[in-house]
């Protein structure tokens, strides 16, 4: 696919009454497929799913030849883009040379990539296991840290999103993301800071931060045996809304949870990568190391790779055999490695941190057009609109969340849906994105906005 003009003509589905694409005949005839042959249970976005074909940098074209400017970017995963040029090099290389090993073999691409995460990740974390996605990178992060401390209770947040496997199905905290809930024992959940909607004191404040670590202790003292192996949490919460702690929250619940003789684990699934601007993880803008920190999604730019690194210590507290038939496939790692390369050439941090600022301002100015935006926030690349009913009330929008998804697709725009109750807009694009595409990106979302009003 050609990277097409940014103000092209085609962009977007045709500027139909309500902005529901009209029904064209090779994504109907895929959606029947879609319909027919997958599972009724998978959810997608948009009353009418969009069947998509190509992308290129932060474009992608549906069957029906139609472009989007895509600001979601498979869930905050294409962080260099669709199909970047030397990832996809690398991929063709590795596949026609070597495409499949397991874990019982070695191959110089894993030790390659395992060592540059060694050299981004913040304090000691050095000794990773790669896996495929980030719900086997959570499951392994919270084995090993029953493995290493002997214990079991596993403590999370609400509002979390961990995944869709046993455990971190259960450690994820949305009841519509829990059917597996009952299936994995041992866990329970503390509160999460939530500024916006902060249970404590609004505006919220650093008393809000005692509050939360003494809920914490209690969720320690009165759900767990006293004992607990670890708390798991995201630096953001992505799912959630891309909820954003208070200052000082991580250094008081990391201090509460070691003081019980827990880990603390920090999922970067989302945030990790450069994705929230100046460092490599959501977690050091906290000024916080963790013991276990998990990674996937952004982190080999759209190629399927989830990571678990820790220390040398907590590592050999794995007991036992243990393998992986496709984590650390070698097609996978050498795409990985020429995607890191790419993001420290191109200096992603900075540049996130950059059109981030930029992407603030165009929020923060549709936050003031539009009374219903009630907040709009994020760091870097990583943004969101929670959109409310009544602003005074802050009742949640669960409408205008689908609304406004419907209507940034009419303008020719892919973002994301997050919050509880889908009151959430969230914005995450290629971190390569341009000044122009940033603009563009920003006026289709106003377009979307007035069509809401
Ligand atoms: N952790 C976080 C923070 C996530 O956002 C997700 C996916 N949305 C996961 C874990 C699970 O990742 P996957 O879908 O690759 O299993």
């Amino acid at each position: 696919m050609s990277r097409p003009s940014v103000r092209s003509p085609q962009a977007g589905a045709p500027a139909a009454a309500g902005g529901a694409p009209a029904s064209a005949s090779r994504a109907a005839e895929i959606l029947a497929g879609q319909g027919r042959w997958l599972w009724p249970g998978m959810m997608h976005y948009y009353r009418e799913p969009l069947v998509l074909e190509e992308g290129s940098g932060v474009w992608v074209r549906d069957v029906d030849g139609r472009e989007y400017l895509d600001a979601f970017g498979g869930i905050i995963t294409t962080s260099l883009g669709h199909c970047h040029p030397r990832v996809v090099e690398a991929v063709r290389e590795q596949v026609g040379r070597l495409g499949h090993t397991s874990t019982l073999y070695v191959t110089e691409p894993q030790v390659e990539a395992a060592h540059r995460l060694a050299e981004i990740a913040p304090g000691g974390l050095d000794r990773t296991f790669f896996t495929n996605s980030g719900s086997e990178a959570v499951e392994t992060a919270v084995a090993l840290a029953r493995a290493y401390t002997g214990r079991t209770d596993l403590i999370a947040l609400r509002g979390s999103y961990h995944g869709r496997s046993s455990a971190a199905n259960t450690l994820t905290a949305h009841a519509s993301w829990r059917p597996l809930a009952s299936m994995s024992a041992g866990i329970t959940h503390a509160l999460a800071p939530y500024p916006f909607r902060c249970p404590f004191h609004r505006p919220c404040d650093e008393r809000c931060v005692d509050a939360l670590a003494l809920d914490l202790e209690e969720v320690i003292l009165t759900t767990t045996n006293g004992r607990p192996a670890a708390l798991i949490a995201e630096s953001l919460q992505g799912v959630n809304g891309v909820v954003m702690p208070q200052p000082g929250y991580f250094q008081r619940v990391a201090e509460v949870v070691r003081r019980y003789g827990g880990l603390l684990i920090i999922d970067e699934v989302q945030a990790g990568f450069g994705r929230t601007g100046r460092h490599w993880f959501g977690i050091e803008h906290w000024g916080v190391v963790p013991d276990i920190m998990v990674m996937a999604k952004g982190i080999a730019a759209g190629l399927p790779v989830g990571a678990t690194i820790t220390t040398t210590e907590i590592a050999s507290g794995w007991e036992g055999k243990t393998l992986s038939t496709f984590g650390g496939n070698p097609v996978v790692m050498a795409g990985m490695c020429v995607a890191l390369d790419v993001m420290v050439e191109e200096d992603v941090r900075a540049r996130a941190e950059a059109r981030g600022e930029r992407l603030r301002t165009g929020l923060a100015e549709l936050a003031r057009r539009h009374a219903w935006i009630g907040e709009a926030r994020g760091l870097g690349l990583m943004q969101a609109l929670e959109l409310v009913e009544d602003p005074a009330m802050r009742d949640p929008s669960p409408r205008r969340g689908q609304a406004l998804l419907e209507a940034a697709r009419a303008e020719g725009l892919l973002v994301g849906s997050g919050g509880l109750h889908g009151q959430v807009i969230r914005i995450g694009p290629s971190l390569l994105i341009t000044d122009a595409e940033m603009d563009e990106l920003v006026e289709r979302l106003g377009r979307a906005c007035a069509r809401v009003e």
